[in-house]
């Protein structure tokens, strides 16, 4: 299904929860929504779902105006992160239930319902309540219910919330896998970065109810467009005058930017791929990271993060060391550009 949203806004009281949104998404798009908690993805993933009555704009699926359908008209599925299984129902009734509702016939349904648990490893547990099921199980089911009926559209709301740590890293590929495999068009919803960058082919940054920046995780990382997305992707710094840094002075005065740590060199100055070019600073936290090192350094009124590799010795709080800045991801009062 092809998905098309046109200047899309709901406000609770005099709350703008989704301001002014537009976006279109291709058939068999894999799409994220990432952003603060409160930024209003739910409200827009719950407008598309049918289940929140927009303010104002418009959605179209495969050019049709869907706004005045129920949910169940409009060709979707959708899972949330609680579950939401028939208590009473194994997992055979739990999966089948949209296709009793249509009223499909019983041999249709049953060979449905056993390629959709082939499809997700959930075979040999057909008869099980959903209380004897692990919770990566029971979201497992709950994907199969919504994929049973062949919808559209795929909405998935924090799907993995709920899960441990380890099960929501498989969870993850699988439902890459298996999206590709339906070639289903889907959309996400979560807080979680590395999630967003590992499962959507696209990810949508929404905050304040604006969406800030849509693309590719690679090209949002390489070009974030707007400050709050330069600083809430990947690991940063904020800089208020970024004119004021040795190497940046060509910048307007005043010029806000963001620093990542991968553009930093620490350490003594001979250490430096470019020595002349650094400046002074002073270590105030060392962490290991596993990886790395990362660096805490003052540099003049500013505060930096760093990576450091670990094959070169730590640096001591209280330190004075060299810096040297490769780029900063300076906003000129209309989008975020990078300057090296
Ligand atoms: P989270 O990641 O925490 O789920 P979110 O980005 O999905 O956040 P929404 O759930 O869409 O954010 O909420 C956006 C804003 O709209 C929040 O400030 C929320 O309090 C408000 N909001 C949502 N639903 C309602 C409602 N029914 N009535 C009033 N305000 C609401």
């Amino acid at each position: 299904m092809q998905i098309e949203v046109r200047q899309l806004s709901k406000q609770f009281g005099g709350f703008q929860a989704a301001d002014n949104v537009s976006f279109s998404v291709q058939q068999g798009q894999l799409i994220g929504f990432l952003g603060p908690s409160g930024g209003g993805k739910t409200t827009i993933l719950r407008m598309l779902a049918g289940l929140e009555e927009p303010t104002s704009g418009h959605i179209l699926f495969d050019g049709q105006r869907v706004n005045n359908l129920p949910p169940q008209e409009r060709n979707l599925g959708f899972v949330f992160q609680n579950y939401a299984l028939f208590r009473h129902m194994n997992v055979f009734d739990n999966i089948a239930f949209g296709l009793n509702v249509q009223k499909k016939k019983k041999a249709e349904i049953q060979a449905r319902v056993h390629e959709l648990i082939a499809l997700t490893g959930l075979t040999g547990l057909e008869k099980r309540l959903p209380h004897q099921l692990s919770g990566g199980q029971r979201q497992r089911v709950a994907f199969a219910r919504a994929l049973a009926p062949s919808p559209g559209l795929l909405l998935l709301d924090e799907p993995f919330a709920a899960i441990d740590a380890k099960v929501r890293k498989e969870l993850r590929s699988w439902l890459r896998e298996t999206i590709n495999k339906l070639g289903i068009t889907t959309i996400f919803v979560t807080h979680d970065q590395e999630e967003a960058v590992e499962v959507a082919d696209e990810i949508m940054i929404i905050s304040q109810g604006r969406l800030e920046q849509k693309g590719a995780p690679i090209d949002i990382y390489k070009n974030p467009q707007t400050p709050f997305v330069a600083g809430f992707i990947g690991e940063s710094s904020e800089i208020p005058d970024a004119h004021q840094l040795r190497g940046f002075e060509q910048l307007a005065s005043g010029s806000k930017a963001v620093i990542r740590p991968e553009f930093v060199e620490v350490g003594n100055k001979s250490e430096l791929s470019h020595p002349s070019a650094s400046q002074e600073g002073v270590v105030r936290n060392l962490f290991f990271r596993g990886t790395s090192w990362q660096v805490e350094v003052e540099v003049g009124a500013f505060k930096l993060i760093a990576y450091r590799s670990l094959e070169k010795p730590p640096l001591n709080p209280g330190a004075s060391v060299h810096v040297l800045i490769h780029r900063v991801y300076a906003f000129d009062g209309i989008r975020t550009t990078a300057v090296e």
